[in-house]
């Protein structure tokens, strides 16, 4: 095959502002040469196998030159590679991508150029800034602030962005952010003018600050801000005040550290980033399928002969109907069963097997499914109570009570996933820590982490929160509700309760 090389923009850094066309190159590249403004996990989806290789530049440090990362380029395409180029922001706008695809259409390389979101429209826009608007600005400009304006040779012509009759936007300027101010109000540019800089834009930890165009440059030494930053000249940054959205977001600000196992993680991040925090994975436990042999096995085999299943998670519905296939069963297996959920992420479960759960407690909890059982006849009759190894035996127990023959089938059992340095780094940043469930408290705190002095504990129901104290923590909220939302809906309560100034 021959070889091509995709010029692609990987966005700003907010990974939700990747294009569908990236990821899917990403996902088949053979090589990747990436850039170090690109979003975090933006690799995540390429193939094992995929070369990826490092080629940015660190200010002041020796790096790939440009004319070696263009020559490798050449290379990876003429051995017949898939090579993905990947930039933050576009590719075009000050990416240097310009001069890549020079050199690759000189080398007579197959090439095809793939926009990103650029920095300095979606900071901006995160920051409640629009660079064009009907009253403010019919004309926007991407400059760069890299230039020495000191240097004769400088490109940047100051009188004309003076003039200039729009929004200025400013790639890479912020430590000349002194030099060109001065430059701009020398040139007659209004010194009262408002401006905006927006740090790590679209990042969870942006910042933004607004000012004149005199005393912007104060302000950003003040706060200490930090590249990477687009600034922005124009009236439009005086919309921020009407327009600012993110900071708005009932979860702005907070750091919340999710301690449920890594497959399961993704429901509740995606909740709670939605809501504006900064969500880190630091998974406490992992589950292991156990195998299908012995009194599973048997108990998968006799699946007819149940006259109540009961599932209490949605692992146990997946590794039920796992098991099933594999010896030939399908839903109908269940045809002639009562089935009972102790949930509705395990209903649910069900549910997209094509079984509706005939049980659901109001509280997601054992003592509630065993309450909601009571109308079901089960004395003399066999049932099967499929669930995590060491779990609880509240249902079970009860259901014997009532004359029930049970199966108290253990189909996976939870593990300890030791943090990684990474992870513990996360934690150590978490403003909250959530708990789905007393093995995560156990094992989180078994491994010698801890949520970090200050943070706000928060757990999905009671018997996790009693795990939790029993290990010296302060639980400073509980669900309501026992599921994800629950959860979801206690922190950001908190949260919202501790934001009111007292
Ligand atoms: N091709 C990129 C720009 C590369 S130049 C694009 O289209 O966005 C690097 C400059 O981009 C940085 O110095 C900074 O000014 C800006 N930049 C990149 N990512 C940014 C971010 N997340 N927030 C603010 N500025 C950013």
């Amino acid at each position: 095959m021959r070889g091509i090389v995709y010029l692609v923009g990987a966005g700003p850094g907010d990974p939700g502002l990747m294009t569908r066309r990236s990821l899917e190159l990403i996902a088949r590249a053979d090589a990747i040469l990436y850039d170090r403004l690109i979003p975090p996990d933006a690799l995540d989806g390429a193939r094992p196998e995929a070369e990826l290789r490092y080629v940015g530049k660190e200010p002041g440090a020796a790096a790939v030159t440009q004319e070696e990362t263009n020559q490798l380029l050449v290379e990876l395409a003429r051995a017949g590679k898939r090579v993905v180029r990947l930039k933050g922001g576009d590719p075009f706008v000050f990416g240097r991508g310009g001069e890549e695809a020079e050199a690759l259409a000189a080398a007579g390389v197959l090439f095809e150029v793939v926009p990103g979101v650029t920095a300095g429209v979606a900071a901006p826009a995160y920051a409640g800034i629009p660079v064009t608007h009907r009253d403010a600005a019919s004309a926007v400009a991407f400059v760069t602030g890299h230039e020495d304006p000191d240097k004769p040779e400088a490109a940047l012509d100051w009188d004309a962005l003076a003039r200039f009759p729009g929004t200025l936007v400013l790639y890479m300027g912020i430590r000349n952010l002194a030099l060109i101010a001065e430059r701009l109000t020398a040139a007659g540019r209004d010194p009262d003018e408002p401006v905006a800089v927006v740090e790590r834009g679209t990042h969870p930890g942006q910042r933004t600050i607004v000012g004149t165009l005199g005393g912007i440059a104060a302000r950003v030494e003040a706060d200490g801000l930090r590249p990477p930053a687009i600034t922005l000249v124009g009236p439009v940054a005086g919309l921020r005040d009407t327009i600012a959205w993110l900071e708005r977001r009932p979860l702005h600000g907070e750091v919340v550290a999710v301690t449920r196992a890594r497959v399961q993680a993704s429901a509740l991040a995606a909740r709670l980033r939605e809501l504006g925090a900064d969500v880190v994975e630091t998974p406490a436990i992992r589950t292991e399928p156990r195998p299908l042999d012995g009194e599973l096995l048997a108990a998968v085999q006799r699946i007819s002969d149940y006259a109540l299943v009961c599932l209490t998670s949605p692992n146990g519905v997946r590794l039920l109907f796992d098991a099933l296939a594999e010896t030939g069963h399908d839903a109908r297996a269940l045809a002639g069963a009562t089935v009972a959920a102790i949930g509705p992420g395990t209903a649910a479960g069900l549910e997209r097997r094509g079984v509706r759960a005939d049980v659901l407690p109001e509280q997601f909890v054992a003592e509630a499914l065993v309450e909601a059982l009571e109308p079901v006849e089960v004395e003399g009759r066999r049932v099967l109570v499929a669930r995590a190894a060491g779990a609880r035996s509240v249902l079970p127990d009860a259901l014997r009570g009532r004359g029930a023959e049970v199966d108290d089938v253990a189909f996976y059992e939870t593990v300890a996933e030791p943090l990684g340095d990474a992870e513990r780094a996360a934690l150590a940043r978490a403003t909250y820590v959530t708990f789905t469930s007393s093995s995560t408290v156990r094992f989180l705190l078994e491994s010698g982490a801890r949520p970090p002095e200050g943070a706000r504990v928060v757990s999905i129901g009671p018997v996790t929160s009693a795990t939790a104290h029993e290990h010296g923590l302060t639980v400073h909220a509980e669900a309501e509700r026992h599921d994800v939302d629950g959860l979801v809906e206690a922190l950001t309560a908190d949260a919202a309760q501790r934001r009111v100034p007292a």
